[in-house]
């Protein structure tokens, strides 16, 4: 029977709960164990999709095509395993599926409630992820004492009640926060939060204790005495400056050893030198690289998550010092503006990004990028603003622009495909997930991936309008990789460039430290070289 990890949160937000689950994953992982993760997002919408980056932060997407919370990205990161629709539940989306099956009729004649309908339903949702997995790890979003967080965990309470102990453990993340005119680490939040998990029945099994200081002997003592966890599975994790070096900080503090004994495990030995070789390259990197990442988003990084990560482990392959320099589009629109914030910028990086607010900063940046020879890599939206900008200055359409901006412009070389132009709802239906493409031979797409079949996760509805295809191509742009049925342009590139290059998809989904992304690698990589 599979093993089931849940991490609950307490004291506050932020406190890292994905990364913390998806280190534990990681353990599990290299002790031989079939791991798989999900999460439980409390609130009501049915998934992230509809949500601003601003509010949410980004949308990771699965190869399945979901639209998940941000967490997912560090899991698949951690544990590098592609994960699926299965791994992210709202309470949205349980809340619609009840809701459908009263309306079917399924619960005839009963009052249909909290418990146990729909904590009936979370139930299942883990029993799910069982199936051919040795552990299960199960992160619910929110903290506690939230309202909307209460139903999963009542219903990991009551899971625990029926799969018993020895297959259900509890970890519960808190903060002991350092205070500074006391001169001391102070274990109050700690001993409230559990607290209050111990009034709706759930009494941690390992306490994961954040600290910014680590905590002596006697705070231990005293934060096992108060929560009634055992002293010995109290664990510090202090403060990194990595996150890829929090398995480290667990493992070194024998969270895997306390796992095993808890569910009787055979604990194997963990190998975590390639982890350790990547974390050592981050924390003493040598020569630096500077890469601009422009879009509207800036001010929450965590709307642009896995491309700074990929930027991350792409510079870690090199033993690169990354200096992410994060500029807002909005501002930055006249040439004398981009001229400064651009100066000692090797690499210029447009991500993903929706609406009109910031475009013409973008389309004004990927000219400079283009006229300078400075590296630059666009990604959806930043493939898009590429096209708009040689169609408007080499090709000559003045008003060359994308649909999604102007739905009646003179020149949409962006534009909708038939499928998505009368939509009746907007939830869901974008081009989502995997989807293949064929690079030309001879270009650099080619080059960087070093093979012509490649597959990569989409979220967007404007494509590459075919219609001006040769008018770009004649132009200098090239076309290089696009979908099997010679439909979706998936990749231009301008050859008469050091490095020049768009993608319709999403790559900085796929990369993982150990296992870094080829166009982010060959991107820092050339833009590195190129440094003045
Ligand atoms: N807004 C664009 C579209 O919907 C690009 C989306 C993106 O960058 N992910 O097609």
């Amino acid at each position: 029977m599979a093993k089931h990890i849940f991490v609950i949160g307490g004291v506050l937000s932020s406190l890292g709960k994905g990364i913390a689950s998806s280190s534990v994953g990681l353990l599990m992982k290299k002790m031989g164990y079939k791991v798989v993760m999900q999460k439980f997002d409390p609130y009501l919408n049915v998934d992230p999709g509809t949500m601003s980056p601003f509010q949410h932060g980004e949308v990771f997407v699965t190869d399945d095509g979901a639209e998940t919370d941000l967490d997912l990205g560090h899991y698949e990161r951690f544990i590098g395993i592609p994960l699926n629709k299965n791994s992210n539940s709202t309470s949205g989306q349980v809340y619609d599926t009840v809701l459908k099956r009263e309306r079917r009729g399924d619960y005839l004649g009963k009052t249909v409630k909290v418990i146990p309908h729909v904590t009936n339903e979370i139930k299942k949702l883990i029993y799910n992820m069982a199936k051919d997995n040795d552990i299960v790890i199960t992160e619910i979003g929110g903290t506690v004492g939230d309202i909307e967080s209460l139903p999963f965990l009542e219903a990991v309470r009551q899971f625990r009640l029926e799969v018993g102990i020895k297959n259900s453990l509890f970890i519960f993340l808190t903060y002991v926060p350092y205070l500074k005119a006391a001169g001391e680490l102070k274990t109050k939040p700690t001993q409230h939060a559990t607290t209050k998990l111990r009034e709706i029945g759930i009494q941690p099994d390992i306490l994961l204790c954040r600290s910014e200081k680590p905590f002596n002997d006697e705070i231990r003592s005293k934060i096992a005495m108060f929560t009634n966890v055992q002293k010995s599975r109290v664990i510090n994790a202090v403060d990194v400056p990595t996150i890829y070096e929090v398995p480290k900080v667990l493992m070194q503090a024998n969270i895997h050893e306390k796992i095993c004994e808890h569910f009787s495990l055979t604990q194997n030995s963990i190998d975590f030198s390639d982890w350790d070789n990547i974390i050592d390259n981050i924390k003493n990197p040598g020569k630096e690289v500077t890469i601009a990442v422009c879009g509207k988003y800036v001010k929450h990084q965590d709307a642009y998550k896995s491309v700074g990560a990929a930027l991350i482990h792409a510079a870690a392959h090199y033993r690169l010092k990354l200096n992410m320099k994060w500029v807002d589009s909005e501002k930055t629109i006249s040439t004398e503006n981009i001229t400064k914030k651009l100066a000692n910028v090797d690499g210029i990086l447009i991500p993903g990004g929706f609406g009109v607010r910031g475009i013409e900063g973008k389309i004004a940046i990927a000219k400079y990028a283009r006229e300078n020879g400075i590296p630059y890599f666009g990604i959806c939206l930043g493939m898009h603003i590429a096209v708009i900008e040689l169609a408007r200055n080499v090709c000559g359409l003045e008003n060359a622009y994308s649909s999604e901006f102007d739905e009646s412009c003179e020149h949409p070389v962006i534009d909708l495909m038939d499928d998505q132009r009368y939509l009746e709802k907007l939830g869901g239906t974008m081009r989502l997930g995997a989807y293949p493409c064929v690079l030309k031979e001879s270009s650099l797409g080619y080059k960087i991936y070093g093979e012509k079949k490649i597959s990569e996760r989409h979220r967007h509805r404007y494509e590459f309008n075919n219609k001006y295809r040769n008018k770009i191509e004649k132009n200098g742009m090239k076309i290089s990789g696009i979908s099997p049925d010679d439909l979706l342009v998936e990749v231009i590139e301008i050859p008469d460039h050091p490095f020049f290059i768009g993608v319709q998809f999403h790559p900085e989904f796929k990369s993982r430290p150990d296992e870094t992304h080829p166009i982010f690698r060959e991107f820092v990589k050339k833009a590195a070289e190129m440094r003045k």
